[in-house]
């Protein structure tokens, strides 16, 4: 079975309310739709995002 790459936006400190999940088969497209998810979600802007803030996020990310 392929691998899948899952994000949990609760994992994230202070977004233990939402429900938002995300499965993709990259890393990349799991971080991508966790971006359009944060602007449409949480009002948030991941251009803004510092190399520091994704990394930690790329943590979160758990592989299947
Ligand atoms: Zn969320």
């Amino acid at each position: 079975m392929a691998t899948t790459y899952s994000y949990s936006c609760k994992d994230y400190p202070g977004m233990e309310a939402c429900p938002g999940h995300f499965i993709a088969e990259t890393q990349n497209e799991v971080m991508k739709l966790m971006e359009l998810h944060a602007t449409v979600a949480h009002e948030e802007d991941p251009s803004a995002w510092s190399e520091e803030d994704k990394a930690y996020i790329e943590t979160l990310i758990k592989t299947e």
